[in-house]
């Protein structure tokens, strides 16, 4: 068993809404000092429109938001919002609203098509739904199908000229009518508070499919949160007060765990300004980092190469950037060269962080004066992982390849209505990750493969079985298997081995797939796609017992696909 090399940390036995807006007594804990580090900082700045939050004022508003959730949805305590948006600067004030009154909240990928987000809304319960004007009609249509009424559906934002849209209250209409009653006093929000049961109470359900099958809900209880939040804070002990400054840029989605952990919890407790941008627009992206002088990116590979290689990043000074920070899917190394060799990153230290949904995120993180080549850095506090054969569940030693487990405050409570794959994946306290790594002699990780179905495309989760189901829907197909290509720009694109059945054989096989691939493009996101291919087989590699053996379809797919 490897352990942290940092001392412990203390984890606040609390709730979320209190370890974000608590107590001097927390802040002194870390900051030695009784005084909240942010009266009078900006919190978030929308990126698009320049309008700003204030630290000071957003704990009312949460309440605000609070009131509207308990007032006007009723929504109880445990009871589910969904928010199903691009990132907006309101966004966290919506998840801690809900969070203020013992509510959970179910974050979903704004690009989902209707199945989708049917999938997402049926398995969490979700009675409330937060969306966004362009997604706004998925929105609906799913709600609809799962019976949410239109009455408790809200906007961020409208279109003021699209007319469906006024039908719908947003999120600042209504921290206004509701902020108002609760300065009447006209509604008391309901007491909520947790000790050490925080540990067992859901926050957020976030999807991932884990090592197999579907996407599940991952219970994300309000300890794992803090958890984390208070682990990074101890890597970056010595560092800490310099970080206290930083202005992030969140371009990730906040919906994602990556996002919602380190752009929304790390940085609001720090008390760090975060400019908000819903979408990854090059020109807005640059211009905002120079606007605002962003001091630390969180990125994913693919953006990272656009930073490392497109002539238009030397039109914009970066040169405020003293972090570059790359998580969610392997970092090719050459793109940390590249991006050095520019003069606005000339000073910039890239850190690499490896974690998972069901980690609450960070699990190894880099530490900031050890950067090594190629390494997902150490493991940060109150960690604890182990290097184990995958077929034998023997632990290997250093320089030996195994398939990484983690056990501590941050793996989570497991799959939301599965308890099969719960307890595949969760074993005695060990979160079986799927994911081989090694670990060097200084304590220093590397990941070397993933043995579990996910494909990450631009650093977001495809099941193959998803998309293996999607298939078997489609009239030509009788079975198939779904693998990962490598692809520069995506990391990773989804190709699709397809056995037809017997009367469609004979059938065009460009018809077959252009029908395919509009049928996909009907029922699920972009990210998706086959773009990796689709390749007609006689059959597909299956054991004895019928399970897809993934692994042989792999290595020749990423043959075929060098060829093509
Ligand atoms: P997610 O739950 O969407 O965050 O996906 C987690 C998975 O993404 C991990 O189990 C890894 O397979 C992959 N991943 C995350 N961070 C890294 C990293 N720094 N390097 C390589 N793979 C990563």
């Amino acid at each position: 068993v490897f352990k942290s090399k940092l001392k412990d940390v203390a984890i606040p036995d609390v709730d979320i809404f209190n370890f974000i807006f608590p107590p001097t007594s927390i802040f002194s804990r870390f900051f030695g000092t009784g005084v909240p580090p942010r009266q009078g900082k900006t919190a978030y700045i929308d990126g698009v429109t320049g309008e700003a939050i204030g630290h000071d004022g957003l704990k009312d508003l949460c309440e605000d938001f609070a009131a509207a959730l308990q007032g006007k949805y009723g929504l109880k305590e445990q009871e589910v919002l969904g928010v199903f948006s691009p990132n907006d600067a309101y966004y966290p004030i919506a998840l801690w609203g809900a969070l203020r009154i013992g509510c959970i909240a179910t974050t979903a990928n704004h690009t989902y098509t209707t199945e989708e987000l049917v999938h997402q809304l049926r398995d969490s319960g979700a009675k409330v739904l937060l969306t966004h004007p362009v997604a706004i009609s998925v929105a609906l249509g799913a709600a609809n199908a799962v019976g949410i009424p239109n009455e408790n559906i809200l906007l961020f934002s409208r279109d003021e000229s699209d007319v469906a849209q006024k039908a719908f209250p947003t999120i600042k209409e209504l921290l206004s009518e509701w902020g108002a009653k609760r300065a009447k006093g006209s509604i008391t929000l309901r007491n909520f508070k947790l000790g050490k049961d925080a540990k067992d109470r859901i926050a957020f359900l976030c999807y991932s499919s884990g090592t197999t099958g579907r996407s599940k809900g991952v219970m994300i209880s309000h300890r794992n949160v803090i958890a984390n939040v208070c682990q990074v804070n101890g890597v970056q002990a010595n560092v800490l007060s310099e970080r206290l400054k930083d202005v992030l840029l969140a371009v990730l989605p906040f919906y994602h765990i990556y996002g919602l952990i380190l752009l929304i919890h790390i940085a609001s407790f720090r008390g760090n300004t975060t400019v908000v941008l819903p979408k990854f627009d090059p020109p807005l992206f640059l211009s905002s980092i120079q606007k605002y002088k962003v001091t630390t990116l969180y990125l994913v590979p693919p953006i990272i190469l656009f930073l490392a290689q497109h002539p238009v990043v030397d039109q914009f000074d970066t040169s405020s950037v003293g972090i570059v920070f790359s998580g969610a899917a392997p970092l090719p190394w050459e793109a940390v060269n590249q991006l050095k060799k520019r003069k606005g990153f000339k000073n910039t230290i890239v850190q690499q962080g490896w974690g998972m949904t069901e980690t609450a995120t960070v699990v190894t993180m880099t530490p900031p004066e050890d950067v090594r080549v190629n390494s997902i850095g150490q493991i940060i506090p109150n960690l604890e992982i182990k290097l184990v054969d995958p077929d034998t569940h023997e632990e290997v030693g250093v320089d030996k390849e195994g398939e990484i487990w983690v056990r501590g405050p941050n793996v989570t409570l497991g799959y939301l209505n599965n308890k099969k794959a719960t307890e595949e994946t969760y074993k005695d306290g060990w979160l079986l990750t799927g994911d081989i790594g090694v670990a060097d002699k200084d304590g220093h990780f590397y990941i070397r493969d993933r043995i579990k179905e996910l494909i990450k495309v631009k650093g977001l989760q495809v099941a193959p079985a998803e998309l293996e189901a999607l298939l078997l829907e489609h009239p030509a197909v009788a079975d198939s298997c779904v693998v990962q290509v490598p692809d520069e720009r995506a990391g990773e694109l989804p190709r699709a081995y397809v056995v037809l059945k017997e009367s469609h054989k004979h059938d065009d096989q460009d018809d077959i797939k252009a029908s395919i691939n509009s049928f996909f493009g009907s029922k699920l996101a972009r990210h998706k796609q086959l773009e990796g291919g689709i390749v007609f087989v006689d059959s597909v590699p299956k054991s004895a017992s019928g399970k897809l053996l993934r692994r042989f379809l792999r290595d020749r797919a990423k043959q075929e696909w060098a060829a093509e």
